[in-house]
């Protein structure tokens, strides 16, 4: 709380004394001037005590405010002492009823309109497509709500020095989300082009300078050709007496970022284009296209034409209202220019927007503002549409080549477009995006690869035993995903290549031998592996278990292919006079043959004394048997009706156990199903919805491919038992388009 100095009373009088100067032409009574002059003392008084970050009076932002909406936007009186009153009602004691008392309902309304806007927005961190809804709710009142809004986060994107960086991060974050394009929509160009460049400047300050100074530089250079080219258009306009200003068109900070970024272009590429605009004063009757073809006739007689580019919104106008022609002509240096041509009523539209679109607007033509404005309206009071298809409907046409998306807690996140959920997992942090395996996206749960949309609200679902994988880099398209896939594949290679690499040395060295060539010859062939860097690997990924290493050493390099479920099951005693010790495992625990065994979970996630067959992959709820190993130490689970169960029970009944399941609440079992159906439009969408509905059932992967009008594929899940897993094949069999579904039992490839 500061207490206002001699200092403070001076500049507030002089800022207050600029505003009622700017007013006069605006007011149109004493009781115009008079309610001014009460809303600058009322928000004088209430405000007395209050300073902005940057030390200055806190009246001084709603003068400037105010100052806004009648320079730049031009509105009227009623916006003045709206914009004055702005911060009364959330940051002072003056209640809405005493604003109502003193300067009537319509100013109460607005000012209302205004507060309820803050409360959704300022004091709350989460900014989300329902609470944008909610702000566009406030057009259906007064645009001049959404007006003055505007001007209040202009003149707050122009003080944002005075915050600390975390808030100009998120400030500036939501100017270029939601303000820009709305100020663009309103049709107030010159707003949205300083609230680009202003986010800019904070969001990416790097970038933003480097752009400064680089058009700085090149400046004189760039006059220089704007004056070459334009001397012919003005000499023949002139002969043409036509009453008309010319300038060279400067680009925009923020335009020039965004091509460099969105179309891939250098600095001087996008600088290159000249761009030059002729507004004109209309003469008589005629018709105000007809005089601008007519100067487009005239410039096409001295530059050549590019006839694709040429852009017609004299007799179609943009739907704010924006009103023009442009052409790109073929300059004296060889360069292409593009030249827009205006009346003065066109140029104040495009400059200022709404407002002037009314000034204009005649009394039975609706322009396309009006439409649109009436459109969001049905749209509002149509109580079925939903918020995100709401927020999908105006964005379109707003952004082409950024998407705009949302974390679960409400955060922005741009995007480039065609983004991936795991796009998203990356852009969040590379450890997200390393351990994702699946998204929500709107709640509803999506593999990694799905495309997200503007207005999305990504969830992301991570595992900390997942792998990054080689094909995710075909998921993404944002840079930073790339590069964090590929240093998370090298450093994992790296691990496994290391980590296999201890893994045999002690196990050599527990059979007191070193590594050796003579000793890789062996291991090479009967491992199928080509090199150490590949055995290594094969090792520290599991690939290749070294049980029966003993077994390798001591026979002849020619060996026979082992199939993998026997190496599973298979336990290799080594043999004491080899030299050897007893393999050792980790649960000293002996299995009785004669008790049913009875599988557990482990708690404390120890290493368990069973293992689950991969030639049946049964999982809980399945009838199944137990194959004690012959060192009765660990028991491999298959189903009864395993193939190999039965074989094994000819070949060794004596090592065949009783089991069952005991709970298996905390464990998900790995199960694959396959699927095959008819493609047709939003099957994967259904197919997916079916499979997040189902509370216990979780996706690790989906590999589906489609041809000839049919898909089919497989889909790994995490169940907790076969009958989750059953309930959901029946429901999924019950999707339109799927025609067979089935659990895949043998998940050996
Ligand atoms: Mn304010």
């Amino acid at each position: 709380m500061g207490v206002l100095t001699e200092q403070d009373e001076i500049l507030i009088k002089e800022r207050f004394n600029d505003l009622l100067g700017l007013c006069e032409r605006i007011i149109k009574s004493d009781e115009d001037r008079v309610s001014i002059i009460r809303a600058f003392e009322l928000a004088n008084e209430a405000h007395k005590e209050m300073k902005r970050k940057s030390g200055e009076p806190y009246i001084i932002h709603p003068i400037a405010v105010a100052k806004i909406v009648i320079q730049e936007i031009g509105l009227g009186t009623t916006s003045v002492v709206c914009a004055l009153l702005h911060d009364i009602v959330e940051d002072t004691d003056y209640t809405l009823e005493y604003i109502e008392a003193n300067f009537g309902s319509k100013i109460a309304t607005i000012v209302d309109g205004l507060t309820k806007i803050s409360g959704v927005f300022d004091k709350n961190s989460s900014l989300q497509a329902e609470n944008f809804r909610k702000m566009l709710l406030t057009l259906s009142d007064d645009v001049r709500v959404i007006l003055i809004k505007l001007a209040d986060r202009l003149h707050n994107m122009r003080t944002l020095d005075a915050l600390p960086p975390h808030k100009q991060i998120k400030i500036a974050g939501e100017t270029i989300f939601l303000y820009a394009p709305l100020a663009h929509r309103l049709g107030l160009y010159t707003i949205k082009t300083e609230l680009e460049d202003l986010s800019l400047k904070y969001r990416h300050p790097k970038i933003y300078n480097d752009i400064v100074a680089r058009l700085h530089d090149t400046e004189s250079n760039r006059k220089k050709q704007i004056e070459v080219f334009s001397r012919p258009i003005v000499e023949i306009l002139k002969r043409n007496n036509i009453s008309f200003e010319i300038s060279g068109r400067p680009k925009s900070i923020y335009s020039i970022y965004y091509k460099m970024q969105h179309k891939s272009v250098p600095f001087e590429e996008v600088y290159d284009l000249l761009a030059v605009r002729i507004v004109f004063d209309p003469v008589g009757d005629i018709p105000e296209k007809t005089q601008c073809w007519n100067i487009y006739s005239l410039i096409t007689d001295i530059y050549m034409p590019k006839p694709e580019r040429i852009r017609d919104w004299v007799s179609t106008p943009k739907a704010n209202g924006y009103e023009a022609l442009h052409v790109t002509v073929m300059g004296p240096s060889g360069k292409w220019a593009e030249v827009q041509i205006r009346t003065r009523r066109m140029d104040d539209i495009a400059e200022r927007g709404f407002a002037a679109h009314w000034k204009y607007k005649s009394a039975n033509q609706e322009s396309e503002l009006d439409k649109w404005l009436k459109n969001i309206r049905e749209m509002l009071d149509n109580p079925s549409a939903n918020a995100v298809e709401f927020l999908d409907e105006f964005k379109l046409n707003l952004f082409t080549s950024e998407i705009h998306v949302f974390t679960p807690k409400g955060q922005i996140r741009t995007l480039p477009k065609n983004s991936t959920a795991l796009d998203f997992a990356y852009d969040i942090h590379s450890h997200v995006g390393n351990s994702a395996i699946a998204a929500k996206v709107n709640h509803k749960l999506v593999p990694l690869n799905h495309v997200l949309a503007s207005g999305d609200q990504v969830e992301i679902l991570t595992s900390d035993k997942k792998k990054t994988q080689r094909e995710w880099l075909d998921y993404v398209v944002s840079a930073k995903a790339k590069a964090a896939i590929n240093d998370s594949i090298k450093a994992e290679s790296k691990n496994r290549i290391e980590l296999g690499k201890q893994i045999l040395e002690r196990k050599l060295s527990e059979m007191n031998l070193l590594p050796s060539s003579r000793i890789f010859k062996k291991l090479y062939p009967a491992y199928d592996v080509v090199s150490k860097d590949e055995l290594y690997s094969k090792i520290g990924t599991g690939v290749i278990n070294l049980e029966d290493l003993v077994k390798v050493l001591k026979k002849n390099t020619k060996n026979k292919w082992i199939r993998y479920w026997e190496l599973q099951m298979t336990k290799v005693i080594p043999k004491k006079e080899d030299g050897t010790e007893e393999v050792q495992t980790a649960t000293g625990e002996k299995i009785d043959p004669k008790t049913t065994f009875l599988i557990r979970e482990s708690e404390d996630g120890s290493e368990s004394n069973y293992r689950l067959a991969k030639c049946c992959n049964p999982i809980p709820g399945d009838d199944i048997v137990g194959h004690r190993s012959a060192n009765e130490d660990v028991v491999v689970i298959h189903k009864s009706r395993c193939p190999n169960a039965v074989k094994l029970v000819s070949a060794h009944a004596n090592l065949l156990i009783q089991a069952k399941w005991t709970t298996y609440k905390i464990l998900s079992f790995l199960a694959r199903i396959s699927i095959r159906g008819i493609e047709k439009f939003g099957i994967y969408n259904q197919i997916t919805t079916v499979i997040s509905k189902e509370l216990n059932v979780n996706i690790r992967a989906i590999n589906l491919s489609s041809h000839d009008g049919i898909f089919e594929g497989t889909m790994d899940l995490y169940v907790h038992n076969a009958k989750d897993l059953n309930n959901l094949l029946d429901k999924l069999a019950n999707i339109k388009g799927v025609e067979q579904v089935a659990r895949v039992e043998n998940l050996v490839e």
